[in-house]
């Protein structure tokens, strides 16, 4: 006899498992808000390196140039090229590793204009105006100066020693740049210690510079961070630029499959490791994501997925390619669908409870999921 279907229609069963909807109505929404904020006169680009924060760059990168962005961070060489292809040709692309990892006449024939880090780079990327083909050309460059990150650009004494003996004559210099350590925590009195040092380290070059300081943050410090350029990546992906109520729109809902539910009529323990006891009454769902999907390990028993708009958390470790929600609590019998990231649980809120930042459960789902695009 045949077994009658009794919780699914037969449509259910050929829908796909999981869909990372990326909105970019959502993203150019934050970008107008970002650029909006800017004080008068000054630019806000994009920073969409690691293929726009997972979420994937060209896309990105054309949904922002529509809404006129036209200056764009990313961090290597061949993040560059791959940009340089899906925009038109006044987009201003910027590799934030500086000279890297191809030919400098690559660099210069590609129009992507490094930022120098070290006076290496800058002397490296001077000889590229010395070139008969250049005929003295002298090749665009971007200029980072740290300011108390510890990690890339000119130390304060380097900096010093670039002005005093006018190490930037040879380049067409656009931006000098700086980063800041704290921006996401405006009380933070390194802040303020960024932005003046900045102010003086600039002003040693003696000669006025264009410069660009904000990230996302940065922009809601206050329009003593704006300088001339922006450089915002977070908050178009609907991240949480600071410590209060989130400002931006929802960008990323990931959904994953319920392919199996089950009542709980014995005392036991779930997945691996039987790391968490389950006895009656109780409901189990298995969810169609896991590790592989970018869905950190770190969730194990800590995680929430959202079900019927009901918070659900996950039961035990998290697996490959499947987790386990409770579902003991809710009120209707679940659809096929749970809400594994969305505005119900932002991607902050999820970073929060795997112990990391909105930063990588973005980068890490958006390696592994297939996604899909809307748009209006
Ligand atoms: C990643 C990065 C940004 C963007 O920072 P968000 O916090 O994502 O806004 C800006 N500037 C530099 C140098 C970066 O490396």
């Amino acid at each position: 006899m045949q077994p009658v279907l009794k919780n699914k229609s037969d449509s259910s069963y050929a829908q796909p498992l999981l869909t990372l909807g990326v909105d970019l109505d959502a993203v150019a929404h934050n970008y107008l808000l970002l650029s909006g904020k800017m004080k008068t006169g000054a630019d806000c680009g994009a920073v969409v390196k690691a293929d726009a924060y997972g979420l994937g760059a060209p896309e990105i990168a054309r949904a922002l140039y529509a809404r006129n962005c036209r200056h764009f961070f990313v961090a290597t060489f061949d993040e560059g090229l791959l940009l340089r292809r899906a925009l038109p040709k006044d987009a201003l692309l910027y590799i934030l590793h500086g000279p890297h990892g191809a030919e400098g006449a690559d660099f210069i024939s590609n129009d992507l204009i490094p930022v120098l880090n070290t006076l290496d780079d800058i002397a490296y990327w001077s000889q590229q105006g010395q070139r008969p083909s250049k005929q003295g050309q002298r090749p665009k460059a971007l200029l980072h100066l740290d300011t108390g990150m510890n990690r890339l650009g000119l130390t304060e004494k380097e900096a010093h020693v670039a002005a005093e003996k006018d190490l930037l004559t040879a380049l067409d210099l656009r931006y000098v740049l700086s980063h800041l350590a704290c921006a996401d925590d405006p009380a933070h009195p390194k802040n303020r210690e960024q932005l003046d040092l900045f102010k003086k380290l600039a002003a040693a070059f003696g000669k006025p510079l264009r410069l660009s300081l904000a990230n996302s943050g940065g922009i809601f410090l206050g329009e003593d961070y704006h300088f001339d350029l922006a450089r915002p990546g977070a908050a178009l992906y609907g991240l949480n630029p600071g410590p209060g109520p989130n400002p931006m729109r929802n960008v990323v809902t990931l959904k994953a499959r319920i392919l199996q539910q089950r009542e709980i009529t014995q005392k036991g323990t779930v997945g691996y490791g039987a790391s968490r006891a389950v006895e009656p009454p109780a409901k189990l769902a298995a969810i169609n994501i896991g590790y592989a999907d970018g869905y950190l390990r770190h969730f194990s028993d800590h995680g929430t997925v959202v079900i019927n708009g009901e918070k659900c958390p996950v039961a035990g470790r998290v697996s490959m390619d499947l987790i386990v929600a409770d579902i003991t609590h809710l009120k209707t019998p679940p659809g096929d669908w749970a809400e594994i990231i969305g505005p119900a649980h932002p991607a902050d809120a999820a970073a929060a409870e795997a112990g990391t930042i909105g930063y990588e459960i973005l980068t890490s789902l958006g390696k592994a999921c297939k996604r899909t695009y809307i748009a209006s």
